[in-house]
């Protein structure tokens, strides 16, 4: 009889991003740096006694390079490996972590395994990185299990001793090492001399449905954010992009805007013509209430739709995903009221 017990076994795909640049001798700018294999790199990672595969972007990409094209990639590489690992950590740069992440989470439908992204604010050479603790722990919580399942089958972000749902989080800090947060819903994990799973509020994964990708994605989109003096002239330019599909209004507070009647027909023209109009709130915290005052009332109207506690990550990518998904307007507004994967709280 063989009780040899079977490894558990994580890809790593590296992306790019600071976790591994290097500093230009010359010129002092970082620049991503091709890896061979990460796990060669970190020696660290081989104490983990996890069985840790890597797939290597080449080459690897700063994240403000980040795009749909790039998603679909990554998606397509978790497809082709899923039966092969239990779970996958994602190294990507901090800059658009929160963009792939949302899009991860509407692109893998019934997804049973963890997924989630990491990188550091510090290259992993230098002697004060954050990268390795944000490494080491994102691969402990991606083999972690309970009842024999993974603890966290959602795509997530590991960052500084937090675990979030990927499409609940903002990079809200340029340099602390704490560079995320997730404001309208609790972190899924702490991690600090013990690992602390908030298990009511990670998403259960009681469905036997296999995996299912979602690789079209709509880049119809834009995001229009509202600021007192706005113009007729910037507000209709926006709204009559040629081939447009999708907008995230960045309104104010509860969901408000400029009421003139100038504003107002570019919005019901826009919706008239097909244009789906997601209300998004500029504050990190709160959600959109758009029958609260008269300054949003208009738009719920004329047909504007509430985007209640989403990012604007989540929104423009949760736009891209079901604007590539279905043709008709009544499938996408139905799915934008619904919470898909945990990104809104209805
Ligand atoms: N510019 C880098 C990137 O997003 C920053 C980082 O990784 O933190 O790729």
């Amino acid at each position: 009889m063989n009780d040899k017990k079977k490894l558990t076994s994580l890809l790593i795909i590296y992306t790019g991003g600071t976790i591994g640049m290097v500093r230009d001798p010359v010129t002092r700018i970082l620049h991503p740096f091709p890896f061979d294999n990460i796990v060669d790199e970190i020696p660290e990672l081989k104490k983990t006694g996890y069985q840790l595969s890597s797939f290597t972007f080449d080459p690897p990409l700063d994240s403000s390079n980040i795009n749909p094209e790039v998603w679909v990639k990554i998606v397509a590489i978790i497809e082709e490996n899923y039966h092969h690992f239990d779970g996958f950590v994602v190294l990507h740069g901090t800059d658009t972590m929160a963009y792939s992440a949302s899009a991860l989470s509407f692109m893998l439908e019934n997804l049973g395994k963890p997924v989630i992204f990491t990188g550091s604010q510090l290259p992993i050479g230098s002697l004060r990185t954050d990268a390795k603790e944000n490494l080491v722990t994102a691969i402990q919580i991606a083999a972690a299990l309970k009842d024999c399942v993974p603890v966290v089958p959602e795509v997530t972000v590991f960052f500084q001793n937090r675990l979030y749902r990927g499409n609940r989080t903002t990079k809200h800090n340029a340099e602390e090492f704490k560079a995320f947060q997730s404001y309208n819903y609790p972190y899924l994990a702490e991690t600090g001399v013990h690992v602390r799973f908030n298990y009511s509020e990670i998403l259960s994964c009681n469905h036997c449905d296999d995996l299912i990708t979602h690789k079209n994605l709509d880049s119809n989109v834009a995001i229009l954010k509202l600021y007192p003096g706005i113009s007729q002239k910037v507000a209709s330019a926006m709204l009559n992009v040629e081939g447009l599909r999708g907008l995230v209004l960045e309104t104010f507070g509860a969901g408000t805007a400029p009421n003139e009647p100038w504003f107002l027909e570019v919005i019901d023209k826009a919706v008239k013509r097909g244009m789906v109009i997601l209300n998004v709130t500029q504050c990190a915290e709160g959600r959109v209430e758009m029958d609260m005052y008269e300054t949003s009332i208009e738009l719920e109207k004329r047909g504007v739709i509430s985007g209640y506690d989403i990012t604007t990550e989540a929104a423009l990518t949760k736009l891209m995903y079901l604007l590539g998904r279905y043709s008709s307007n009544n499938e996408i507004i139905r799915d934008l009221n619904k919470s898909l994967r945990g990104e809104i709280t209805v």
